[in-house]
């Protein structure tokens, strides 16, 4: 195995599977079973989850209003996401655990870093719920922030095409799929993996990125075996 610890963010879209809203609980088994997997493999996982599929803040603010509370509404969104995460995977037997970077805590645990390792040690899943804490942020750069925070040796972000191409391959047939980025390309083209604070954090602490298809079966192991999926981003 190349990656002993991973990072997963997978955004609310990719929970909200072909309804584009709210939770799928076919997606949800989907998913617990490609972390299961993991998990049995020995590979310690950390999962960052998104809210777009129930709230993001731009939009609340599109709509008139106040930015702070809108991603508020959105952080909270996270934890609803990261609560039916944790019920799919423990259905399935698997330890788990939601950290949330907002306090709650008859509902999850407190972000505490030593502790997220723990139980990372102990093969427990943490699933980071509520982004940073703070808005004007996104769950990319929550995913970058935690994966440096614990140690991660890579970011799985999960997306329903076979990683990054050059324009939308779901518009345009002649979309060409790139093998490997460098974060710098990524900025300067804006290109859209991750928002450009994300990339940033990622380039500056050297954090590989792997943006792959999570919905083919095995495509999460061949990633922790280091197989050429999906495109890399990297120095
Ligand atoms: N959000 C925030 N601070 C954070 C992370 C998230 O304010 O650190 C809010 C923001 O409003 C965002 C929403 O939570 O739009 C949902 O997160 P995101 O858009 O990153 O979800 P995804 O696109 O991954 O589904």
């Amino acid at each position: 195995m190349k990656y002993k610890r991973i990072l997963l963010k997978l955004s609310g879209e990719a929970l909200a599977g072909e309804a584009g809203y709210g939770v799928t609980h076919d997606v949800l088994n989907q998913i617990s079973e490609e972390v299961k997997d993991l998990v049995e493999m020995g590979v310690e996982v950390a999962i960052v989850v998104g809210g777009g599929n129930i709230h993001r803040g731009v939009a609340g603010a599109t709509r008139g209003m106040d930015r702070t509370s809108s991603d508020h509404m959105g952080m909270l969104a996270t934890v609803i996401n990261a609560l039916a995460m944790q019920d799919s995977l423990e259905q399935k037997g698997v330890f788990t655990r939601v950290m949330s970077a907002i306090d709650m805590q008859e509902i999850c645990e407190p972000y505490i870093r030593r502790r997220a390792e723990r139980h990372l040690e102990k093969k427990r899943v943490v699933i980071f719920a509520a982004g940073t804490g703070n808005p004007y942020f996104t769950t990319d750069t929550a995913a970058a922030l935690r994966a440096n925070e614990i140690d991660a040796q890579v970011i799985f972000k999960a997306t329903k095409v076979d990683g990054i191409y050059d324009k939308d391959p779901m518009k345009y047939d002649d979309a060409v799929k790139f093998d490997q980025l460098k974060y710098i390309d990524v900025l300067n083209k804006g290109i859209k993996v991750m928002d450009s604070a994300a990339i940033s954090l990622c380039m500056d602490n050297e954090m590989e990125i792997v943006v792959f298809n999570m919905f083919e079966n095995g495509n999460i192991a061949k990633a922790v075996r280091g197989e050429a999926i999906g495109t890399k981003v990297i120095k």
